[in-house]
């Protein structure tokens, strides 16, 4: 009976008050980083699962929509591969995800071709690259460009990597397998290799690489909490929830990190605010469509369901994951004014070192909204975390070591800005 007694004081303390809630932001990235969300993309109804995730999460809150859905829906085209990739070189079977991967845009391709080896050597020294152009035989070839970090011609660099010499396609060496959207096909196939899997004396490379151009109906996903002494006037959090999806039907990139964090930060503060009344009406956006290329922010600032003009300020969110090396603000330098008050509240609450300052950057969605004149700072946290769109961007390997901190620096920011 003490025991129990003792378990349930336990689970009392380690219940968190509602609305500041790691463990709920915890489980939120557990869950979107689940292999069911398919990486939030094309794939398997992906970004559609995440985004019914997201509204049942708002309802649950009790946000309200603008007007009768929680859904702005718009669409765009995107290129997938519903199969897996095959590659190998002299007979020997590459892995998917750990050994290559296509590029975003790589197009359908099946047959054997011989390998044309390029490195720093071919492209600079004058002699060799004349021999590398004069070599017709590479119009029927895969290049494979190895270490060119440190090409000093890079204009030259530059034609080769365009393929304006026609190869039959493109395979570049890279120590770190890293993907991306592509909205439309590339005019030849390429893939990334990991080192040590090809090299100059490989002479055969088989590839079968199935992909298309889909279009593809995706929906932003909106709600709000009207606030008690200027209800007129909008707080705004963004976060993109939607990530690379999957190549293939065994390849997925959970995007812990990027963005299932902010996407967790945001319905984090959604529940907060739903039990902690604002003064100024607060709107909550997670956005589609960000990684193949701010598209569904665009949309929106196209297609407002709220007048632009009645947002003080807009706060977004993408990389929310770590912060033991700190928060950095973009627009930091544009709104000089907002980042006193942003300072202000940090070192008030001693939360994040340090806080970075960048200028305007087209880097997130808080960008055409910038554009547009809407103030706004876009957030992301800094730390050890090395992976980026690759495979290894997982659930169980993200820190939120400073979680609590970034939360409540965003909260005593928005405190900050209630005050005239
Ligand atoms: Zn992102």
């Amino acid at each position: 009976m003490r025991k129990l007694i003792c378990l349930v004081v336990v689970v009392v303390f380690l219940t968190p008050v509602k609305g500041q809630n790691p463990a709920y932001a915890r489980k939120v990235v557990d869950t979107l980083c689940s292999p069911w969300f398919a990486g939030r993309g094309y794939l398997k109804d992906g970004d559609l699962k995440a985004a019914e995730y997201i509204k049942a999460q708002f309802t649950e809150a009790g946000l309200k929509p603008f007007g009768s859905s929680y859904f702005q829906q718009y669409g765009f085209t995107v290129n997938v591969f519903p199969t897996d990739p095959d590659i190998y070189i002299d007979g020997d079977r590459l892995t998917l995800g750990a050994d290559f991967i296509p590029e975003a845009g790589c197009r359908t391709l099946n047959g054997t071709f011989e390998l044309v080896w390029v490195d720093s050597e071919t492209i600079d020294d004058p002699r060799k690259y004349k021999k590398f152009v004069d070599d017709t035989r590479f119009r029927r070839s895969f290049l494979v460009l190895n270490n060119l970090n440190r090409v000093k011609e890079k204009n030259l660099l530059k034609k080769i990597r365009n393929n304006e010499f026609k190869a039959a396609g493109i395979v570049e060496v890279v120590t770190k397998l890293m993907w991306s959207v592509a909205t439309r096909q590339d005019m030849f196939p390429s893939f990334q290799i990991r080192p040590g899997l090809i090299s100059p004396t490989s002479k055969l490379i088989k590839v079968d690489v199935f992909s298309q151009v889909n279009t593809h109906q995706t929906q932003n996903v909106a709600g709000f909490i009207k606030g008690l002494e200027k209800p007129d006037s909008f707080i705004v959090f963004t976060a993109h929830y939607d990530h690379l999806g999957m190549i293939g039907k065994s390849v997925y990139f959970p995007g812990a990190n990027d963005n299932a964090s902010g996407v967790a930060m945001l319905l984090d503060l959604a529940s907060y605010y739903a039990t902690h009344k604002p003064k100024y009406s607060v709107a909550f956006i997670a956005f589609a469509g960000e990684e193949a290329g701010l598209l569904g922010s665009y949309y929106y600032t196209q297609n407002p369901l709220f007048n632009l003009k009645s947002i003080r300020f807009l706060i977004n969110m993408d990389l929310m994951g770590t912060g033991s090396k700190g928060i950095t603000a973009v627009n930091a330098t544009v709104y000089p004014n907002f980042f006193n008050k942003l300072e202000i509240a940090n070192t008030s609450g001693n939360y994040l070192s340090p806080l970075n300052q960048r200028g305007k950057a087209q880097n997130s969605d808080h960008y055409f909204f910038s554009e547009m004149g809407v103030p706004c700072f876009f957030f992301y946290l800094m730390g050890d975390y090395p992976y980026y769109h690759e495979p290894d961007d997982k659930a169980d390997k993200l820190p939120m070591e400073k979680y609590t901190e970034a939360f409540l620096l965003i909260r005593d920011f928005v405190t900050e800005l209630e005050t005239p």
